[in-house]
């Protein structure tokens, strides 16, 4: 199970974000009267806040989000989503393997039913898994109610169990995004939300060769990266894969190792020591 520290921290931003959620309508239906223009500021205002911390990806107003650990040595956290896919998790493995990296998969659960042996695979190759979903609703997930998000988180989890014989601490949320909801959810799971400190947005960008750049220019010791596999899988198979290569290759060069974090490690930077 994750550290309590990672998954049960509490923020009074969280607390004030819902009493503004409330307050707010109320504000509006008290003005109305004298200014309906001015009555409606308050409603606009949290409507905004409220848009901010569900969208943006490491906000961390409705609880934390881990999106970085504490090192002093020129060590980095590879996290790939997505997987896995019959067009690049096994590439993938060679390439990592090539360069002595290790990453940590955030596979998606309908995928694994198709390929439940890349779980083993992954694993056995000295790597690590964690949760993205069960189906990965990246248009709605910010919207899902209670229950919908915990089916998703659940689903997966239990294809992620049936292979390794230690559960998946990590969950990364599609999109980054997040509600209410969430941060209850996997506190009750022992699993921890991670985010990221730079990602090469390889689902954006089309040359290989401008993620990397983007990736390398927000390197630093500690720093969680964010990849993809299976993007544009029919119009340019080995884009992801050359994504990839680019940036184990300019990270190594500028001295930089590859690791799987330590609890330890996560846990003195969630307490923001
Ligand atoms: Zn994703």
């Amino acid at each position: 199970m994750a550290d309590d520290n990672l998954t049960e921290r509490r923020s009074f931003s969280r607390g004030a974000l819902l009493v503004l959620a409330l307050a707010a309508p109320m504000a509006t239906i008290a003005l109305f009267r004298a200014n309906p223009v001015i009555a409606l500021a308050p409603l606009f205002v949290s409507h905004m806040l409220l848009l901010y911390a569900t969208l943006a990806p490491n906000c961390q107003w409705w609880g934390p989000v881990l999106r970085s650990f504490a090192t002093t040595d020129q060590e980095v956290w590879l996290t790939i989503d997505d997987g896995p896919s019959s067009a690049h998790t096994e590439k993938m493995l060679d390439l990592l393997e090539t360069f002595d990296a290790r990453a940590t998969f955030f596979l998606v659960g309908r995928k694994v039913e198709s390929r439940p042996h890349s779980v083993t695979e992954i694993l056995a190759r000295g790597h690590a898994i964690a949760n993205h979903t069960f189906t990965h609703p990246s248009g709605t997930f910010w919207c899902r109610n209670r229950r919908t998000i915990a089916t998703e988180i659940d689903r997966c989890a239990e294809l992620l169990r049936s292979g390794p014989d230690r559960p998946a601490q990590f969950f990364r949320a599609p999109a980054g995004q997040k509600n209410p909801f969430l941060h209850p959810i996997l506190a009750r799971r022992g699993l921890a939300l991670v985010g990221w400190t730079v990602r090469g947005l390889d689902t954006v960008r089309r040359d290989p060769a401008v993620v990397a750049a983007r990736i390398a220019r927000g390197l630093s010791p500690g720093a969680i990266v964010l990849l993809h596999e299976a993007q544009r899988t029919k119009r340019n198979p080995d884009f992801n894969l050359r994504c990839l290569e680019l940036t184990l290759q300019s990270a190594t060069e500028r001295g930089y190792r590859f690791i799987i974090p330590t609890a330890g490690q996560l846990r003195t930077r969630a307490a923001g020591k």
